[in-house]
Formats: structure tokens, C-alpha cells, sequence
């Protein structure tokens, strides 16, 4: 019997829908051309381009998500192979800021609504909006003349609420994580590393974010390295890791078997989506490779200046921890009166040195605690009142602007001088001259 054209395809009828055109990705070679219009490549080089793509047959698009079958190996699993080689550490989870590897570690170790986390005066907002973004109160607390956080301030400010610090390792410089380690142990806190502004910097040989339970770093634009906005999680913690994965990617591509139940109790709840794409996977291995001669750039240009800056009385300098682990690049002094030093800045500008203050009375920077007005206000983003309503008005911690004096005191005399890898030599000793030039005429 001949199959009617109203058979079921199923009883052995004719398909309804024989065939459909192959399905492409929407991303083709005139997005690959758009990318390349972002740097001035001259019309003749970008036809050779263009020339080169289609002499490849008719492009059907690179799947920029590291889930859906990129070509080969995920880009960035290779950049997180390259992450994980470079510290030693056991799980590196590629993410697309590190704020977003703030949340992530803090989700993962299960910090919420109620508890307090400890966080420095001085560090880039991120650092502490990630505490109140997952619900929780962040504690703020003075840092030393390292910039990083006091461990004996911190200790005072550790409650019956208090379940994690938060170590940032400011302007490349450690912080001081043997202590802050060894109180995180003695109260029972989770640590988690900040190490943003020092990628690739290390303690005594081992590298930073290597230290707490988990180590959150930047790839956005202006960090040590970039893939333009990135970030990575790193910790040796593999339930640790699997939950950061859960939150980074509600959508559940990074298991195993995507759909299937949970595995252990605590593996699955509403995530975000914090996944890092291809193209910054691609960036961020190249950077990765580049890493540390860029550090070795840095440190022997801040050197070279150091070495060359004269002894004058009142001016020391940025204590560190490990001069040798210091990613080299910013040059920070202080000199013994903030109103000296807003008029040093302002001469050493004049003569051409790359340099800033890192705390100005009347400028606002969210670097500063004291800017820190969605903290210090108690601002909600919903009639919830979440952070601050899941604490009683009485246990609340105190907030103000003039909270943490030490802290203010340091920045306010505070000179940081900019580090740039391509410095030649001669910069660095015209820079040096300036620096010179400015103190004998200030401080003499
Ligand atoms: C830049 C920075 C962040 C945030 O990094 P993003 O990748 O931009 O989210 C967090 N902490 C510190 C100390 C930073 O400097």
C-alpha cells in the first residue's frame, strides 16, 4: 500500500518537514570585521582579512559560550588550565568580572542574609558591595601602612555575626595574609583573597589567592592583565568549587549531565549567570603567557625609581610585607602631613610624574570607605530592606564617615606614583629626578 500524503511520518508516511537549511550561529564574518574596526587596521589589511576569512569557506560562526561546542577545546578552560598551572591552586573557574567571583565565593560558602563580613576602609567598592549584594552586612575595618587590613582591627570587629573576611591585596603589594589567615583559623572564618589590583603577586613565594579558602581575581581593562572584563575564582576546595560553578551558571551547563538531580545535597539553588565567553577565554590565556614578564617589567622600573629617590626626612615608604612578592606597580610613599602632600602632588604633576593622592577630602572615589554611601546610608534596593532588615536596629553596626581615622590619616598622606611596564630607563630616572626635585623644594 502507497503512504498517503496525510499519514503520520510516524506510521511511515511522508515528513511534513523534509529538511531544514543547516542552522548557523548568528555570529559570521561581519562581526569578526566589526571586532577588527575596533583598532585602526588600514583598509588594504583588513580586505587581506577579509580575503583570508572567506578563502576559509563561508564562516559558520564561532559559538563564543564555552558550553555550547565550541571547536575544540573550550578557550576558556585553556585559561583556566593556564591560571591553575601558574598558582598551584586545584580549581580555577573562569567568571566575567571579579565582582562576580566575590558573590560566587561568598554564595558558595554559603554566606546570607543576617551575617557580617569584614572588609577593608580602603579597597575598590566591589570588595564590599559583593557582601551586601548577597544579602549580607559588610564590617569595615582599618588597613595598616601595607594598605591592607589591620589584623588587629580586624580582630576587634569580629561578632557573633561575622563569618568571613575579606583580604584584598591593594596596588600590588600582599597584604598581610599570614596573620589574617591565622585569625581566620583561631574565630573560624571563612578568608577570602581579593587579589584584584595584584594578579600574579605572591607571600614568601607562593602566590596570592592562594591562601583563604578562595582567591577572586580582575581581567577588567585596568588590571595587572585583561581580557577587557573578566575574572577567575580560585580555591582547592572541590565542593567549594562546585557550588561557585552552581551559582556562576544557573542554567547548569557546567554539569556533567546538565538536568540530572543533584548529586549531594547543596549542590543545586537559584543561581546567576557569570559565565565567561570565548573570546575573553582567548584573551586571557594570551595575557596569562605574557603574565610574568609584564611583572618583571613592572618591578624593575618601580625599583629603578625607588633606588634613585633620595632620603628625606618624613617621607617613608609603603610598608610591605614581601618586597619581593610586590607586583611593582604602583610606587606609593607618605610624608608626615596631608596638606604637604596635596601640594607635592600638585608639583609633581606639574613636573610630569605619573602620580595621584589616594585620598582627597574634596574628591569623591570609591576607593574610600567614606564614599561608601550606599553603606554607610544603609541603602536597599528593594522595600525589603535586605541587607540591613535582616539584622536587629540594636546589633546593627555603626557606620560613619570618620569611622576608620587611621585609615584616612595613612591615604591623606599618601603619594602613588604609576608604574608603567614600558618605562625605559631614562624614564625612569626622569621620574625619579622629579620626585627628587619636588621633596628638597617641599620638605627642606
Ligand atoms: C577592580 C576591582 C574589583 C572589581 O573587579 P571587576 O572585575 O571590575 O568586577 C574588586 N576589587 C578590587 C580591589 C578591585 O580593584
Amino acid at each position: 500500500m502507497r503512504a498517503k500524503a496525510t499519514d503520520l511520518a510516524i506510521d511511515g508516511g511522508p515528513k511534513a518537514v523534509p529538511s531544514l537549511e543547516r542552522r548557523t550561529s548568528k555570529i559570521g564574518t561581519e562581526e569578526l570585521l566589526a571586532l577588527i574596526d575596533l583598532w585602526e587596521i588600514s583598509p588594504d589589511r583588513k580586505e587581506k582579512i577579509r580575503q583570508i576569512i572567506l578563502a576559509e569557506g563561508e564562516i559558520t560562526g564561532p559559538h563564543l559560550s564555552r558550553y555550547y561546542h565550541p571547536k575544540g577545546k573550550s578557550r576558556v578552560k585553556a585559561a583556566e588550565d593556564a591560571f591553575q598551572k601558574i598558582l598551584g591552586s586545584k580549581y580555577v573557574l573562569g567568571v566575567n568580572s571579579c565582582t562576580s567571583a566575590l558573590i560566587a565565593a561568598l554564595r558558595a560558602l554559603g554566606i546570607g542574609a543576617g551575617d557580617e563580613v569584614i572588609v577593608p576602609a580602603y579597597t575598590f567598592f566591589a570588595s564590599a558591595s559583593s557582601v551586601a549584594a548577597c544579602n549580607a552586612i559588610p564590617v569595615i575595618a582599618e588597613v595598616d601602612e601595607s594598605l591592607g587590613l589591620d589584623a588587629a582591627d580586624v580582630e576587634k570587629k569580629i561578632g557573633k555575626r561575622t563569618r568571613a573576611i575579606i583580604a584584598v591585596h591593594m596596588r600590588g603589594d600582599p597584604a598581610r595574609i599570614d596573620m589574617l589567615c591565622g585569625l581566620a583559623k583561631k574565630h573560624k572564618l571563612f578568608l577570602v583573597e581579593d587579589v584584584a589590583q595584584a594578579c600574579g603577586g605572591s607571600y614568601k613565594g607562593r602566590r596570592l589567592g592562594t591562601f583563604g579558602d578562595v582567591g577572586c581575581f580582575s581581567l577588567d581593562f585596568a588590571k595587572t592583565i585583561s581580557c577587557f572584563e573578566g575574572g577567575f575564582l580560585v580555591t582547592d576546595d572541590e565542593w567549594l568549587y562546585t557550588r561557585a560553578q552552581s551559582w556562576h551558571d544557573t542554567a547548569a551547563c557546567w554539569r556533567p549531565d546538565r538536568y540530572g538531580k543533584e548529586r549531594r545535597e547543596g549542590e543545586l539553588f537559584c543561581g546567576e549567570n557569570y559565565r565567561m565567553t570565548e573570546l575573553q577565554g582567548t584573551v586571557a590565556e594570551v595575557q596569562l603567557g605574557k603574565l610574568d614578564s609584564i611583572l618583571r617589567a613592572y618591578r624593575q622600573a618601580k625599583r629603578k625609581i625607588q633606588a634613585d629617590i633620595g632620603e628625606f626626612e618624613g617621607v617613608t615608604f609603603r610598608k610591605s610585607w614581601d618586597e619581593e612578592g610586590d607586583t611593582g606597580e604602583y610606587l606609593i610613599f607618605f610624608l608626615s602631613d596631608g596638606e604637604v602632600t596635596a601640594k607635592v602632588i600638585e608639583a609633581l604633576k606639574a613636573e610630569g610624574v605619573p602620580c595621584g593622592g589616594l585620598y582627597d577630602k574634596n574628591v569623591r572615589d570609591w576607593h574610600v570607605y567614606s564614599y561608601w554611601e550606599h553603606i554607610l546610608g544603609r541603602k536597599a534596593v528593594a522595600p525589603d530592606g535586605l541587607p540591613w532588615s535582616a539584622v536587629p536596629e540594636d546589633e546593627l553596626t555603626n557606620y560613619s564617615p570618620d569611622m576608620c581615622p587611621r585609615t584616612l590619616d595613612i591615604l591623606g598622606r599618601s603619594v602613588h606614583v604609576e608604574i608603567d611596564p614600558h618605562f625605559t630607563d631614562p624614564d625612569c630616572e626622569a621620574i625619579a629626578t622629579g620626585i627628587n626635585k619636588v621633596l628638597s623644594a617641599y620638605l627642606s
